[in-house]
């Protein structure tokens, strides 16, 4: 196989063996790049110089033998809503065009320290708001597996750059569901964590009680090895959780006899495409015949995760975005006849549509006379709808589901009606509102040779048992060896 289509643990070996410098990996990344990219579109900025920098140093690290990690030398991607120290980070919005951060977020750091090579940003969804990432301000990102296609998104970037072969891995966000509903798109694998389990600090915020960072990877042993770098503590974030982080790989056993598998009637509904179905329906099947069980649960409460969400994280993205005012970074606006003319010409040349939409709703929602209806409301059924996975988790260790309704639409499909955009994140959005872990990894392929994404979610804090259910299954299917197979 082609070096760039290779996992993480595959060039670990090759590094550790000096069959091949970390120098001459990243080279061989950025040509890649150099090629495809023109076609793909997965990156914003692409980090030429530092990336070999970084390869220097890794290699020197390789050679003294001390200190390497699974992550040593191995080039990534990072979606670019990351600060990156002296690197450009736009959020994939015009208001950040110029926005070069002095400092590294968390993850950042932790991935440089362990030896990570950064190849570049990935394009996104402007501020991690859309499900296809055609809402960058910059340019839309196509699926590698079919270019009429979107990849999905928030984190669009970043699964098109791992599935075409622009990366080993890479890392993204998850607020209603920008890993793993691009992970789906994009035929890989995409964890979001633990609300609190990964450091948010320096990731630009969107919806602060629902953000999370987690990595987008080409199989579960490199979604476990990055976790083990990416998870811990950070006093540095008031939400972050002081647990011990475990070794993930030593999850990575396929044993699953025992394991009860919930499977709420919820998510097998009408609007749900007859392939998804089928591959989710298989996908239990396999599992079954490993020796876990199903059990058929109901979570109640999943009608309203959409209308929920869409109060609760407008409303916080409406405050995270006052910041964004042309006062102390970022675009500003030019002629403005005193501050107030300065702050909204700012925003408004700063922002795209659906931004706009979110901050409107948002402070509407939030708004005197408004609020208790609105958004206390919803955090009142938010909380009713993390109790019912509460209930479910006390009959099963994960629970199975599609991980979105429908493989990748079509560029432009449901630009036009947002509330059909919406609706590609009802699978995904529950997870985040409660706070646990959500894996996506493939299943099979539909009947035109588009990806399907199978949902694993788990009990907090217990990605442990959502990476074995995932690797089990992995290791029984032949789904993530397959690639796009983008030419150069
Ligand atoms: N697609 C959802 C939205 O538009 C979720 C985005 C995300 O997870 N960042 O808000």
């Amino acid at each position: 196989m082609e070096l760039y289509n290779l996992t993480i643990h595959e060039l670990h070996e090759k590094l550790q063996k000096k069959e091949i410098t970390s120098l001459q990996l990243t080279e061989a990344f950025l040509k890649r790049i150099e090629a495809v990219d023109g076609k793909i579109k997965a990156y914003i900025t692409v980090t030429k110089e530092d990336s070999i920098k970084q390869a220097k140093e890794a290699d020197k690290r390789l050679a003294s033998g001390k200190d390497i990690t699974p992550l040593t030398g191995v080039p990534i991607s990072v979606k670019d809503i990351f600060c990156t120290n002296g690197v450009r980070t736009t959020c994939a919005s015009k208001i950040l065009n110029n926005f070069v951060p002095p400092y590294d977020a968390a993850v950042i750091k932790k991935l440089k320290d362990a030896g990570a090579v950064i190849l570049g940003k990935n394009n996104m969804d402007e501020f991690a708001m859309g499900s296809s990432t055609e809402n960058s301000a910059y340019f839309v990102t196509k699926n590698p597996w079919d270019v009429e296609r979107v990849p999905g998104g928030s984190s669009g970037g970043s699964a098109a750059s791992v599935a075409a072969g622009e990366c080993t891995a890479s890392i993204g966000t998850d607020t209603g569901g920008s890993i793993r509903q691009p992970a789906s798109c994009c035929g890989i694998v995409g964890l979001k964590p633990t609300y609190g389990r990964v450091s948010r600090y320096g990731m630009i915020a969107f919806a602060s009680s629902l953000d999370q960072a987690g990595p987008m990877t080409k199989d579960v042993t490199d979604c476990a090895i990055m976790m083990n770098t990416m998870a811990g503590y950070d006093p540095q974030d008031s939400t972050s959780i002081d647990a011990p982080v475990p070794d993930y790989t030593k999850a990575l056993t396929k044993d699953v006899k025992g394991l009860k598998i919930g499977i709420p009637k919820e998510y097998f509904i009408k609007g749900l495409d007859s392939d998804v179905e089928k591959a989710v329906k298989d996908a239990i099947e396999v599992l079954k015949k490993q020796g876990a069980s199903v059990v058929d649960i109901s979570l109640p409460h999943t009608d309203y995760a959409i209308a929920v969400y869409y109060l609760v994280a407008t409303a916080e993205a409406s405050s995270n975005l006052a910041r964004f005012d042309g006062v102390k970074f970022g675009h500003r606006a030019k002629d403005s006849k005193n501050l107030l003319d300065m702050y909204c010409k700012t925003r408004d040349e700063g922002f795209g549509p659906e931004v706009k939409r979110r901050i409107m709703l948002g402070t509407y929602s939030l708004s005197a006379g408004y609020y208790d209806a609105y958004y206390k409301k919803a955090s009142q059924v938010r909380t009713l709808i993390k109790r019912d996975f509460e209930e479910v988790f006390k009959k099963c260790g994960v629970i199975l589901t599609p991980t979105a309704p429908t493989p990748a639409f079509k560029i432009g499909e449901k630009t036009a009606d947002p509330l059909t955009m919406y609706l590609s994140d009802i699978f995904t959005i529950s997870c985040n509102l409660a706070g646990i872990p959500g894996l996506s990894l493939p299943c099979g392929f539909t009947k035109d040779n588009l990806p399907i994404g199978l949902q694993i979610l788990g009990k907090p804090l217990d990605e442990e048992t959502v990476l074995k259910t995932a690797y089990s299954y992995e290791q029984a299917t032949e789904w993530h060896k397959k690639r796009a197979g983008v030419e150069n």
